[in-house]
């Protein structure tokens, strides 16, 4: 029987004394991504399975261990969404957005869905934000890309972070490059796992990517796709290396980044932290360029990247960065009797109007707890209501911080604060 007050193995409840770091990161990251050109696209929590299966790869772990996948009751199969750059390609191309100008920069953000092993750094629900660049093929765009995910690390707060390239080529010179994978793999087939026993035929580079430990140590010593490339592939490497130089990206080459998912062509990259442990993969992005096509789009090159909210949420609290914390309630009114609980209730509107955070007595409580309540709340100010301040219309004003207390009209409470928040700015800043 499954435990009805358990949230599912892999999942986690954000709580409102922590969402307030949710919404501070998920806005930095919706705004420094505007600063790029890239907008919002919303897609689906589930695709047809075949979306995944097709693009993601059906030799990749996500399709072959990981998805959620169901058949509904219209006896369609249907699956949660592991990732979203299949589902906002197959809706780039469902609306024809890259029939206007390129290219078409869009960024997401969402819950994604993976049956994974829980351990610190990987959920079951897991969320995601992430950019697609569609219609360019410049190393300008990728560096460009990069730049984009470096920021947007640095503006949620992250002091340190590495960033690792490589470029895994185009399918001309991977071709090569799996037959040499395919020799040194076959010599020592015996000792790897079944699921990559099946991916020595179909497709070699994917044991680089097994998270068994055997496959892992045995992936360790064999030949690295950099040493491959051809030409092209070369000058497009050394070019984003070369933009990335000029905007003073720091960078190390890791030749042994070759990214989970299948669609991947010439620059990958991956952000690393050293600060969250085993799962230290923070961000993960490249270039694909057959991909759009592959969905039944227009021929046109892409690229992207993906960033776990976790992980960067882990990275920030290991790395105590201060997020900016929630304004506190501006004022708690404290009501002595139905007449003044009446009172209380329609200052308290006309507050919220004025977008000021009022609060009063909803559960019928004595004074002193009221004022206990009020200090709970981390009120700024308190105002104490009775039939005398109700009949002469003044009341006292009293600033939490420092308990003084001024006398104000009623009438006009909300000039009040306007005018004891200027104040106290005025002070804060010397003015
Ligand atoms: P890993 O090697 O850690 O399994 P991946 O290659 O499967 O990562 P991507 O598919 O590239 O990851 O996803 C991009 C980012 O999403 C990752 O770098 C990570 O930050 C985050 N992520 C992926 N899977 C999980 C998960 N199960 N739980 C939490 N975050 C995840
Ligand atoms: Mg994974």
């Amino acid at each position: 029987m499954a435990e009805i007050n358990k949230a599912p193995r892999g999942t986690n409840d954000v709580l409102p004394e922590d969402s307030y770091k949710w919404q501070f990161v998920e806005n930095k990251l919706l705004e420094t991504a505007g600063l790029y050109g890239y907008r919002e696209i919303r897609v689906p929590v589930f695709e047809h399975t075949e979306v995944f299966i097709k693009n993601v790869g059906d030799t990749t772990d996500v399709v072959q261990k990981e998805m959620y996948t169901f058949t509904d009751k219209g006896d369609r199969s249907i699956t949660l969404r592991p990732e979203f750059t299949a589902g906002a390609l197959r809706s780039i191309v469902e609306h024809s957005l890259t029939s206007a100008a390129l290219p078409v920069k869009v960024c997401y953000l969402g819950g994604c869905y993976r049956y994974e092993k829980p351990q610190a750094g990987r959920l079951r629900e897991f969320h995601q934000f992430g950019v697609e660049c569609i219609g360019a093929t410049t190393p300008l765009a990728d560096a460009e890309v990069i730049a984009l995910a470096n920021q947007l690390l640095t503006d949620v707060g992250i002091k340190k972070i590495s960033l690792e390239i490589n470029s895994i080529g185009c399918p001309t010179c991977r071709a090569e490059y799996h037959k040499a994978l395919k020799a040194y793999f076959q010599a020592k087939s015996s000792e790897l796992c079944g699921t990559c026993q099946d991916r020595l035929e179909r497709n070699p580079m994917r044991i680089l990517d097994c998270k068994s430990p055997v496959c892992a140590a045995i992936a360790k010593d064999a030949p690295v796709v950099i040493d491959f490339l051809c030409d092209e592939c070369k000058a497009h490497f050394e070019a984003v290396k070369s933009y990335l130089d000029a905007m003073a990206i720091s960078y190390t080459i890791n030749p042994r980044i070759v990214r989970g998912l299948d669609y991947y062509t010439r620059t990958v990259f991956e952000f690393v932290s050293g600060d969250i442990g085993a799962q230290s993969t923070v961000c993960g992005g490249g270039r694909y360029d057959g991909l759009l096509e592959n969905m039944g789009g227009q021929s046109q090159p892409g690229l992207g990247f993906a960033m776990g909210v976790e992980r960067l949420l882990m990275v920030l609290q290991s790395q105590q960065a201060e997020l900016p914390e929630p304004r506190p309630c501006d004022i708690y009114i404290a009501p002595m009797g139905e007449a003044a609980a009446l009172n209380a209730a329609v200052l308290c509107k006309a507050l919220r109007e004025e977008g000021f955070e009022a609060a009063t007595d909803i559960v019928g409580r004595g004074l002193k707890a009221q004022m206990r309540y009020a200090n709970k709340l981390g009120a700024k100010y308190t105002l104490v209501l009775g039939d005398s301040e109700i009949e002469s219309g003044k009341a006292k004003l009293k600033c939490m911080a420092d308990g003084n207390e001024t006398e104000v009209d009623i009438n006009a409470l909300a000039e009040a604060l306007y005018d004891a928040n200027f104040a106290s700015l005025a002070e804060a800043f010397d003015i």
